[in-house]
């Protein structure tokens, strides 16, 4: 294995606006970790907006941080105590470790553990680097079919996983997606492969929308309009009936309002998308005809359902890759996912040489 020290090159944040490429050491696993050549890591919308602002919500960006949190590799050295994992496998990367300890972590809903360690989310370093130490357990094995780009792709495809199951989507749900970028996409996938009968998503442009008609959405509407209730009246006419689901994926307000308006009554609002804190809604019609609203964080116990997805060939996530770059040009690839050029949707950095 790699002696520490050595040449490990890691896409760091400086400050806002700068990023770098530097070589870090070589970590080491500790007992309960496994040591991860890297191969491809996506970049997400917030590794963007660190990158641009400097912060999201109170996580702020005090000290350099090494970036990337969608991420696979292969296995070059194991902690002692680690028996789940060897040398040369391959494996996707959970990128969050909670502290196992405490009463949500207990009750198995870590993704809510206060002491949560997630990678590219600061203090923390993540994994858009050569080599990178995780624990065993937070890293899933792939199957020889199961390409290491598709590993990388569980990250944002366990969101889909997580909001999917907290809005209960099942056969015949007939289902309203708001906004078309990778989470919507992601979550459209796993709504269709959970038994929708009928998904309509909506997005500002029309190529986004072209994607997710490729995709397999049922109905897609383009947000040509300030007038919510006439996109509701659109909404409704696609679908033949109210959802009694709506996935909203772009923390754009009237996208929300749209969203709570669209819902039939007695069904659910699952808010994905996260825009401006503090907003105005029609909180009254969603209390007086029970549309529930509900918020998601990350995921949890997704990780294994999302490869199953993938591994038996229900989810083909594939097409949502559009842009591949070496860890080299890591800013050129920051660049073409902050402007979204060439019809952008997932950009994958490539770590090995
Ligand atoms: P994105 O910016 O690529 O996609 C958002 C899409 O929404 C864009 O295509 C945009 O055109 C569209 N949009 C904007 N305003 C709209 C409107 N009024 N109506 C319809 N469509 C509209 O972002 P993404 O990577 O797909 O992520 C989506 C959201 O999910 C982000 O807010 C992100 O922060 C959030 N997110 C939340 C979690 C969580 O744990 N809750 C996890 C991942 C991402
Ligand atoms: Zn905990």
């Amino acid at each position: 294995s790699p002696t520490p020290g050595s040449g490990n090159l890691s896409a760091i944040l400086r400050s806002t606006g700068n990023l770098v490429l530097e070589d870090t050491s070589i970590p080491q696993p500790t007992e309960n970790e496994v040591q991860i050549q890297m191969h491809a890591v996506g970049i997400c919308g917030s590794d963007v907006h660190y990158w641009t602002h400097g912060r999201i919500g109170d996580f702020i960006v005090n000290a350099p941080m090494i970036l990337g949190h969608e991420a696979s590799g292969i296995v070059s050295a194991v902690g002692s105590k680690v028996t789940s994992l060897k040398v040369g496998d391959r494996v996707a990367i959970e990128p969050g470790v909670p502290c196992r300890l405490c009463n949500f972590c207990k009750g198995g809903r870590y993704n809510l553990c206060p002491d949560m360690a997630f990678c590219a989310t600061p203090p923390i370093d993540g994994s858009l680097r050569r080599y990178y130490c995780h624990a065993a357990d937070f890293c899933y094995k792939l199957p020889d079919h199961v390409s290491l780009e598709e590993g990388a792709l569980l990250e944002p495809l366990s969101v889909g996983v997580h909001a999917c199951k907290r809005a209960g989507v099942t056969i015949g749900s007939k289902v309203l997606i708001c906004g078309a970028g990778p989470i919507g996409l992601v979550n459209l996938m796993t709504a269709k492969a959970m038994g929708a009968s009928s998904v309509v998503i909506t997005d500002l442009e029309q190529n986004r929308l072209d994607v997710a008609s490729k995709l397999g959405a049922d109905h897609a509407i383009r947000v040509d309009t300030k007038d919510v209730q006439e996109l509701v009246k659109r909404i409704h006419s696609a679908l033949g009936e109210e959802p009694s689901i709506t996935i909203e994926c772009t923390g754009a307000p009237p996208s929300i309002q749209t969203g709570i308006f669209a819902t039939r009554s007695g069904g659910v609002l699952v808010l994905v998308g996260l825009g401006p804190p503090e907003i105005s809604l029609p909180v009254v019609n969603a209390a007086v005809r029970e549309v529930d609203i509900r918020g998601i964080f990350r995921y949890v116990n997704c990780y294994p359902t999302a490869l199953e997805m993938i591994a038996s060939g229900k989810i083909d996530a594939k097409p949502l890759i559009t842009h591949h770059f070496k860890l080299a040009e890591s800013l050129k690839a920051f660049e073409t996912a902050k402007t979204g050029e060439g019809g952008a949707i997932k950009v994958m950095i490539h770590c090995d040489q």
